[in-house]
């Protein structure tokens, strides 16, 4: 398989300062050296980014919708070839990944159709004296940075509505998983973005070069997807020049089961909610909460399914559980659960890290007390810890007793109790008998500690424009 491993700056692939290699978490085997950037080549980023800007804002709104259209195509047309790389680099099977594949050229679809569709308004004012013009311009130069987990999706999740609003960018990928987004670069090439639009670095020193680009006052944005801790940290950074930050950071999901749900259809819901990703999404469900009557058929059903996924490399055949993205990730995930087995949870299924090579957990059922520990920590893998509750409003509280507030399922077959019940929810999205809801035409984003601004959706644009009223006298 053809691989990028250059960095990609002013339309050109360069070295950079060192190279770092990529790990199949299957194997253990190195797949690639990719190159890193050290200051030079982050500061020629800017410059490409900043020199592109004036003639790409400027590009009509039509000729940058066929550019992306060109880039879904593109992408739709490489899908096995995108959707293997993906499984190489991250872990994650390949039915996954071809589902992730389709999933982020949907935003270049999407966002091809939105960068036509900038609203304005042009209005008489209350007192009459002048006229309100409302129109939109882009932010500018874009700093994107991406997490493993969806390699292709978050990048293409900021790259389309950067692109549709007339940004220019540097897109940073997570150092597990950059040959994806190398890969999305030379897609973008060959859908005629031009030189310096979109630019890709991999510093060698994240966090010093990042703060560097953060710091420089060409950059106005800031667009980040990764976990609420290094969110923090960057929100702290953008203060000091003041700039524009999105942030699509960590969740911590509550899947609640209601005593009138349709108990299949929750299981079928949990196993997507749970599994997709091998657990490693944002979205994950992390705390099952479940009503005490239908408690037991719950539980014997889910682990049953849990029990039956077939864990392997990615791209074997028949895979349904693969790898987490390193072996430090999965000792993470195996930390938590030993603690939360240590603190009382009961067993149901799993929670043994197996030998050799290949940083796999197994798919881990338990049930747990409402105050495990478990249940305040983002669980990235294959580990559902059950709560048993008696009440609606002890679901409530329950689901609520997060910092976060990404997204939220709830199964009931009554839809105004659903709905009631969504609306105490304190997320940013909901799932009402449904185990995925992520869609590129709805608004993504969480409330509380899982971040800032929206994705996709009539809003995900908004995140890269900004608003200029012009009063007129007339
Ligand atoms: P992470 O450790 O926060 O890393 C995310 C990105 O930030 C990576 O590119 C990483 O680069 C970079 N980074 C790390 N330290 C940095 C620093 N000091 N300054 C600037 N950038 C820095 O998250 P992850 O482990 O890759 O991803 C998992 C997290 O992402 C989970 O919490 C998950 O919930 C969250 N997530 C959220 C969403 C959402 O839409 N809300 C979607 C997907 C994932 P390096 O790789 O070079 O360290």
């Amino acid at each position: 398989m053809q691989l990028k491993t250059e960095l990609y700056i002013d339309g050109q692939w360069v070295q950079g300062d060192g190279t770092l290699p990529v790990v199949d978490p299957s194997t253990g085997a190195v797949i690639a050296e990719v190159a890193t950037a050290g200051a030079a080549e982050c500061m020629a980023a800017v410059d490409a980014a900043h020199k592109a800007l004036p003639a790409w804002s400027k590009t009509a709104p039509r000729v940058r919708a066929e550019i992306l259209r060109k880039a879904f195509e593109i992408m739709v047309a490489e899908s096995d070839h995108l959707a293997t790389l993906i499984s190489m680099e991250n872990g994650k099977v390949f039915s996954d990944a071809k589902g992730e594949v389709a999933y982020a050229a949907e935003f270049f679809r999407w966002f091809s159709e939105e960068a036509v569709r900038t609203p304005g308004d042009f209005r008489l004012s209350p007192s009459g004296d002048k006229r309100i013009l409302v129109t939109h311009q882009p932010i500018g130069v874009s700093l994107l940075i991406t997490p493993w987990n969806f390699p292709a999706a978050m990048a293409t999740r900021k790259i389309g509505p950067a692109l549709a609003a007339g940004c220019t960018m540097i897109l940073k990928p997570a150092g597990e998983t950059p040959l994806t987004a190398l890969w999305i670069m030379d897609i973008m090439e060959r859908a005629g973005v031009p030189k310096g639009v979109i630019n890709l670095v991999l510093p060698s020193q994240t966090g010093p070069m990042i703060s560097k680009m953060l710091h420089d006052p060409r950059v106005r944005n800031l667009s980040f997807t990764g976990s609420t801790q290094v969110g923090q940290l960057l929100i702290r950074e953008s203060a000091d020049l003041v700039l524009r930050t999105s942030m699509e950071l960590g969740g911590n999901a509550p899947f609640v089961v209601l005593d009138d749900a349709n108990i299949d259809e929750a299981v079928k819901g949990a196993m997507l909610a749970k599994m997709r990703n091998g657990g490693a999404a944002c979205t994950a469900a992390n705390r099952f909460f479940v009503a005490r009557t239908v408690a037991d058929e719950f539980i014997t059903k889910f682990a049953a399914a849990m029990g039956a996924l077939k864990v392997a490399p990615g791209l074997a055949d028949g895979a349904q559980l693969g790898a987490s993205v390193s072996i430090k990730e999965r000792n993470k995930i195996a930390e938590l659960v030993d603690a939360s087995v240590a603190a009382g949870a009961e067993v149901k299924l799993g929670a043994t890290t197996p030998e050799g090579p290949g940083a796999f957990y197994p798919a881990t059922v338990l049930v747990v007390e409402k105050n495990n520990p478990i249940l305040s920590q983002e669980v990235f893998g294959p580990v559902a810890p059950i709560v048993i509750f008696d009440t609606d409003e002890e679901a409530i509280e329950l689901a609520n007793a997060t910092e976060y507030g990404l997204i939220s399922y709830v199964y009931s077959e009554d839809l105004a109790r659903g709905i009631r019940t969504a609306e105490a929810i304190e997320s940013g999205m909901v799932a009402i008998n449904r185990g995925v809801i992520s869609d590129p035409a709805a608004p993504f984003g969480g409330y509380k500690q899982s971040g800032l601004g929206r994705e996709g959706g009539f809003d995900g644009i908004h995140e890269f424009l900004e608003i200029k009223y012009i009063g007129v006298e007339i």
